[in-house]
């Protein structure tokens, strides 16, 4: 197990009630909000409501229903906030230090309502 869990992390606290959100979709295992300082029009956090910190420890060590659950929260939200059907979105995930995660918690943001320009800087 190489990732350790910090419960005390911004995005356990939402899932606490202990700092309010701006909630889209609350479903038995995945939470989906705005984010607080939007990068785009559409800018989207889903959330899983287990204690994974990163895409890879959600994938090896959530359950099937949490996995099932938070693909198919996300693909209802995207419906929700009108990329899809519509002119689509970016799903992006950072990790680690190398991606430049902030929130040591799993988070895909689904950000779109504008051209999201190239992948990654080069
Ligand atoms: P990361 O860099 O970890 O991939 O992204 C963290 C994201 O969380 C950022 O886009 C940031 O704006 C968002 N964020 C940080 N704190 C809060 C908060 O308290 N509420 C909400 N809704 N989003 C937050």
């Amino acid at each position: 197990m190489p990732y350790t869990y910090d419960p005390q992390n911004i995005f356990a606290r939402i899932l606490r009630g202990e700092i309010p959100n701006r909630t889209i979709l609350d479903s038995a295992h995945t939470l989906a909000f705005h984010d607080i300082n939007p990068a785009a029009p559409v800018h989207v956090l889903v959330i899983p409501k287990g204690p994974y910190v990163t895409y890879d420890d959600f994938s090896a060590n959530a359950s099937a229903e949490e996995l099932v659950d938070f693909h198919r929260t996300l693909a209802k939200v995207c419906e929700m906030v009108g990329v899809v059907p519509g002119q689509g979105y970016r799903a992006i995930t950072n990790a680690g230090e190398h991606g430049m995660q902030e929130v040591p918690h799993f988070h895909m943001h689904v950000l779109g309502g504008k051209l999201m320009g190239p992948l990654v800087q080069r």
